[in-house]
């Protein structure tokens, strides 16, 4: 069985869903956290484990974009230290 796909909201690259990470938005942080099992119920983004395709999913705004929410407060999404962004083992 093929390992499901799916799209980074940053570079738009194609990858295994283990190759990403899962965010979603958390109505009780009023914010978007990020979801390491990709277990939470919703809509949810994915995204590289890289800073740089994060920054570009904030610069395009993708990220409210592809949760339908327009109260998404990207320059947080960059800066949110909890996320840990380059912080896990990278796979090359
Ligand atoms: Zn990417």
């Amino acid at each position: 069985m093929a390992t499901p796909q799916r799209t980074c909201v940053g570079c738009r690259g194609v990858d295994d869903r283990t190759a990403l990470l899962r965010l979603v938005w958390d109505p009780d942080r009023g914010a978007v956290v990020l979801d390491p099992t990709a277990t939470r119920p919703g809509r949810g983004v994915w995204v590289h484990d890289r800073e740089s395709c994060v920054d570009t999913a904030c610069r395009r705004r993708a990220i409210g974009r592809g949760l339908r929410r327009t109260d998404v407060d990207h320059e947080q999404i960059r800066r949110d230290p909890g996320f840990g962004f380059n912080n896990g083992a990278e796979t090359r």
